[in-house]
């Protein structure tokens, strides 16, 4: 265990640690009074033996005394009812207190288990990006979920287990030794190996485990993947090469699986044969001194007993230690989690709301170092501006939505919103100044309102009607079965890439923004709504900035600015009007996008006359 995992550990445990020294102390007990059963079975099978009540300790004899003389009965009948009546009490005493370690250790385990899981959920919604992009979704789940429950199996019966082995290994091996030196020292000769043995295969089987888990993380993200992108694998048919990686990844984790069990299986086959041997040299030992009259029957039946249960825990350690490896490998696991850096939290300024006027200062952005996706970007964004953003696939669009809202950081230059660096002001004060439109925007499996509502959840139907009508979106929701409670995605309604992209802007338009971007956000829209929406957002104008990126020209010609993006770096920026009478990339486009649409019309033209 290294220094950080065990640190994690104590740390996590902390608000149960009493509960959990509870649930040892009751062991303790517990351990105590099965203990001394075998010590009232010894001393009954030497006063059968001998059929002399003096052999029998003097509280179980006085107490048959007294049994005897109430009931009439003879003595040594007495002392066996009376002994059985012990053993009996002490083993109901002794099950009492592992019923309550066990309560109390399950309560410990299970609260310790929910805080692990809350923790890591908390900790995930406050990574930054970047984290995500190295990240396996799956992967993740896994560790918030599997990953947590073997270290919930871990501490609601090893961490007991193990306090109960070593207390059990302390106070027996003296009392042992006070009882018969000789057997003590044989009946500890094994037991180096068996403990050198447990801590090999502690080792073997932190790293299998390891192994293990990582193919079933692996596992797991492929699947959810494959679920996510369900779509795209019908689309192109790739079902078959689908199923085939999956079952790849599958044999993976059954081979990984099967040499773990096959540790185990080897483990405890000499795990047993080194305990039962124990036992017999014990056995001979014993019989052997029994025989010269060193040893009575009820001292050997007792001292067997005895020994046992100090095998017992000794050979468990082997399980306890191969638990504790999974749950240190999984513990690592969300360590990694638990560990990774926070974005950090800036004061929020006293304004709610920002005017929306940003400043990019000579911006450069790497998501690889030395490879500059924005390169010295400097632009002036004046409050209530509607910005076109235009360039080829890669320019750096989309990454400059990312920095303005602080989901990646610049590696040079600076970014002012309303004047204030946005790296001095709360990032989530920042993000509410801006409402974002994806491309493939996210809808939760839930109703339409329930969508809308996600941007303020205080808002009313007449202004839910209001942000659909003015994203085109209305009639389409006024047409599912439930209208505006239809229940969208897997259980519901299927809406298009143009439907979800306007229920996107239609919850991004409820809540005002003060910068509204629409980050290629009308690209599966059609010409006729996408126009509609436009003159929407013109109507609009001065109430928000407004950042247009797209490819079709269409959205940005009534920009009061369009910049073109090239390469990370701004190589044209002015009005429609100015950039179409300029030669240079704008126009190129303007002139391909003319051509297409040219012949876009000339071949519905000739369809038309065909008919
Ligand atoms: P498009 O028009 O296709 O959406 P874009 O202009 O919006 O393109 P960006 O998404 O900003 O382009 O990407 C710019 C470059 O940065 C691309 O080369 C892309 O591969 C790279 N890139 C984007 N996101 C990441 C990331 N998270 N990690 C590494 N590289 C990235």
């Amino acid at each position: 265990m290294n220094n950080k995992t065990s640190k994690n550990l104590w740390r996590i445990t902390a608000g149960q640690r009493v509960r959990y020294a509870a649930a040892i102390a009751v062991t303790g007990l517990a351990s105590a009074f099965m203990l001394t059963v075998p010590l009232v079975g010894g001393y009954v099978l030497d006063v059968v033996d001998t059929q002399d009540l003096s052999r029998g300790p003097e509280a179980l004899v006085n107490a048959a005394h007294a049994l005897a003389a109430f009931w009439g009965w003879q003595p040594y009948v007495a002392y066996l009812v009376v002994s059985g009546v012990a053993g009996v009490g002490l083993t109901a005493l002794g099950a009492s207190c592992q019923y309550l370690q066990g309560r109390w250790a399950a309560i410990a385990s299970e609260a310790l288990a929910r805080r692990l899981r809350e923790t890591m959920y908390a900790r995930l919604q406050h990574l930054p990006a970047s984290f995500f992009d190295e990240a396996d979704t799956g992967d993740l789940v896994q560790r918030c979920s599997s990953d947590v429950e073997t270290v919930r199996v871990f501490l609601s019966s090893q961490v007991v287990q193990i306090g109960r082995s070593v207390l059990l290994l302390s106070v027996l091996t003296p009392i042992l030794f006070v009882r018969d030196a000789r057997l003590a020292g044989l009946a500890l000769v094994l037991m180096p190996f068996i403990i050198t043995g447990a801590y090999y295969f502690f080792a073997k089987v932190r790293a299998q485990f390891k192994i293990t888990d990582e193919s079933e993380g692996a596992l797991t993200a492929r699947l959810q993947e494959n679920l996510t992108g369900i779509r795209v694998v019908r689309a192109f048919a790739r079902q078959d090469y689908e199923v085939s990686h999956f079952g790849a990844k599958s044999i993976t984790l059954r081979d990984n699986r099967e040499r773990l069990n096959r540790l185990s299986g080897a483990y405890w086959a000499v795990s047993d044969f080194l305990c039962t041997a124990q036992v017999c040299i014990v056995l001979i030992a014993g019989g052997i001194f029994l025989a010269g009259g060193t040893l009575t029957v009820g001292e050997l039946f007792a001292f067997m007993m005895q020994v046992t249960m100090v095998i017992w825990p000794v050979r468990h350690l082997g399980q306890v230690l191969n638990e504790s490896g999974k749950a240190m490998v999984s513990l690592g696991r969300i360590n990694h989690v638990l560990q990774a850096d926070e974005e950090s939290r800036e004061p929020a300024p006293t304004v709610e709301r920002a005017r929306g006027e940003l400043v990019l200062e000579d911006v450069c952005v790497e998501y690889e170092p030395g490879k500059p996706v924005l390169d010295g970007l400097s632009v002036h964004i004046p409050a209530g501006e509607t910005v076109g953003i235009v360039g080829p696939p890669g320019a750096g669009k989309s990454t400059l939505i990312r920095v303005l809202a602080r989901l990646y950081e610049p590696q040079r230059g600076r970014i002012l919103i309303d004047g204030l660096d946005i790296r001095d002001v709360d990032r989530h004060w920042l993000r509410r100044q801006f409402g974002i439109v994806m491309q493939n925007p996210f809808l939760y499996s839930r109703t339409v309102a329930d969508n809308l509502r996600l941007a303020r959840s205080d808002v009313n139907d007449d202004e839910m009607v209001a942000a659909a009508r003015e994203a085109a979106v209305h009639d389409a929701i006024a047409g599912f079965p439930a209208g505006y409670r239809s229940r969208v995605g897997e259980r519901g309604v299927t809406l298009s890439g143009g439907q979800r992209q306007r229920l996107a802007l239609a919850r991004a338009l409820l809540v005002e923004p003060p910068i509204l971007v629409l980050d290629d956000a009308l690209s599966a829209v059609d010409t006729g709504t996408e126009r509609e929406i436009m003159s929407a957002l013109d109507r609009r104008r001065g109430r928000h900035t407004t950042i247009i990126i797209a490819h079709r020209l269409s959205s940005v010609r009534n920009a009061d600015r369009i910049l073109v993006l090239e390469r990370g770096h701004l190589i044209q920026e002015g009005t429609h009007a100015t950039l179409a009478a300029t030669s240079g990339p704008y126009r190129r486009l303007c002139e391909i996008q003319g051509a297409l649409d040219q012949a876009i019309e000339q071949d519905l033209k000739e369809a038309t006359d065909a008919v």
